[in-house]
């Protein structure tokens, strides 16, 4: 447990600012105790960070393209030496288990950084020919101050995923970690400046909507990137209109993860099982409505309610626990009335359902993994996104009946395809309305691979050289090597 209250300020080029707008705290959701306490920021020290920013992007792009790279290898290279003590931090912050946090959060955050650190020299353009009148190149041109905007459920990997390509690309980055989780992006705020980056490259701006509204809204930001749910997504964007802001959006989803009866049913259940209780199910991408072929649908919810039920749920800093409370009572309390709401419509519950509130889960926001049955797809649980451990299973009987019903939502996060026929399951990730398709696992976000929703679940691109696009834009020069023929 942390013996002292720890304190949420602003980091801005160096400096622990405390932010001038409303109070704030940050909540153990396994026991309610308070972590840390502050202000949110607000105008003024987003005017610093922004004063900073510009200030430090002059540094920034005095230095060489490698000179860059070796600054961001040496943020993975730091964030690896303290990945124990990161990886304990975010536990307490967010009551995931211990057991994911140093690969699936830390791990992932370095990953990011070195993957960008090795292309900061490979920010180039095109050149385009026009035989002997001339030709045209691209300059790739960062975009100026970027601002990042995170969800609560991986803190430092989102700002990493916003802060490593940004920086690589040329840009300054302001990043918003949630009101509920400030603390390990402030760590990171000062690992970058630690590794060599000038101080106003990356500021951390606590706060909640209304620092999000200001950094939506500020002329002097030239792109914004949020991480989380639709509403918010759609509401930074019409903020972000005003000023015509670049944006990626990565907002939530309602994913499909199709079961054939040809799969390896055990390998087909540690998916399912993957795609919606790793995290507590507070998870983005989850495979939350799992179609599975009629042959084998008993079978699959056998094996997955034995599973769940062993699922070890307790402390989140225990290396035994496998399932941590949810962020806080609020989210629990609109969890619990999914699971009531699929009860009441008719869904079968096969496992879970329950707070835990016995001993000393009564102090934290706990909750058993759920298992639904017979959902319909007009069901509340099956069409709107829970982020928790509920999981609907939905029998199918043909390949076309499963795509059609997989893609009859509004989202497009990701998906899933279990099979061991590989005609099929290329046709399927194929057909798939989705930003992402995993075939034969689910959850896999190499650093490497493009992520990303389509439809309502969002716009753009993070991680993968595609990321750079969204960080950069073309510059095309035209170079005439003629007379200039003029009809004046
Ligand atoms: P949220 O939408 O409530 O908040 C996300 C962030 O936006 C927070 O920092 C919040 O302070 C800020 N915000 C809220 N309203 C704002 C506004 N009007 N203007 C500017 N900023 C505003 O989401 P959450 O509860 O923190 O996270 C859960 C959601 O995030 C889920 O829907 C989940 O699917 C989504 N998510 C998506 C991804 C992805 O990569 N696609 C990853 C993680 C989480």
């Amino acid at each position: 447990m942390m013996s002292t209250v720890l304190e949420i300020s602003c980091h801005i080029a160096g400096r622990r600012i405390p932010g001038s707008g409303d109070a704030l705290s940050s909540i153990n959701p396994a026991n309610g105790e308070t972590l840390a306490t502050g202000n949110a920021a607000a105008m003024p020290e987003i005017e610093q960070a922004i004063e900073a920013a510009r200030e430090a992007r002059r540094s920034w792009m005095a230095m060489s393209a490698a000179e860059r790279g070796r600054v961001l290898a040496r943020v993975a290279a730091i964030l690896r030496e303290r990945r124990d003590d990161l990886a304990r931090l975010e536990v307490l912050d967010t009551g995931k288990p211990i057991q994911e946090a140093p690969a699936a959060d830390i791990d992932s955050a370095a990953d990011c950084f070195e993957f960008f650190a090795g292309l900061t020299q490979i920010v180039q353009g095109e050149h385009i020919p026009f035989g002997d009148d001339g030709f045209a190149y691209t300059r790739r041109e960062p975009l100026g101050i970027c601002a990042g905007i995170g969800a609560w459920n991986y803190p430092i990997q989102i700002a990493s995923w916003k802060t490593a390509p940004a920086l690589a690309a040329g840009n300054a980055m302001l990043f918003k970690p949630s009101e509920v989780t400030p603390l390990t992006a402030l760590e990171l705020g000062r690992i970058v400046e630690e590794a060599g980056a000038p101080p106003g490259l990356l500021s951390i701006l606590p706060g909640g909507r209304e620092t999000g509204e200001i950094l939506s809204t500020h002329p002097a930001i030239a792109k914004i990137s949020v991480t989380g749910s639709v509403p918010t997504g759609k509401a930074v964007m019409a903020s972000a209109a005003g000023t015509l802001k670049h944006v990626t959006m990565e907002l939530g989803g309602k994913s499909a993860l199709l079961v054939f009866a040809d799969a390896d049913l055990d390998d087909a259940v540690s998916a399912a099982m993957l795609a919606n209780f790793y995290t507590q199910g507070e998870i983005c991408t989850n495979g939350t409505r799992v179609f599975v072929e009629r042959p084998v649908c008993e079978a699959f919810l056998e094996k997955a309610k034995a599973r769940a039920e062993a699922i070890r749920i307790g402390d989140p800093l225990d290396p035994e626990t496998q399932m941590g409370p949810l962020i806080h009572a609020q989210h629990l309390d609109k969890v619990m009335k999914f699971v009531e709401n699929g009860v009441r419509e008719g869904a079968r519950l096969v496992t879970g359902g329950k707070r835990l509130t016995d001993g000393d889960f009564a102090k934290g926001n706990f909750m058993q993994p759920t298992i639904f049955a017979d959902v319909l797809d007009q069901m509340t649980i099956c069409m709107q996104e829970i982020f928790g451990p509920v999981m609907s299973v939905l029998p199918f009987e043909s390949e076309e009946e499963a795509l059609r019903r997989a893609n009859d939502t509004p989202f497009g996060l990701a998906a899933g395809v279990m099979t061991r026929d590989i005609s099929r399951a290329h046709r399927v990730a194929a057909k798939l309305e989705a930003g992402v398709v995993w075939v034969n696992h689910y959850n896999l976000t190499p650093i490497p691979m493009p992520f990303g929703g389509s439809k309502m679940s969002g716009l753009g691109r993070e991680n993968g050289l595609a990321a750079l696009d969204f960080y950069t834009e073309r510059k095309s020069v035209y170079v005439n090597l003629g007379g200039v023929e003029s009809p004046y």
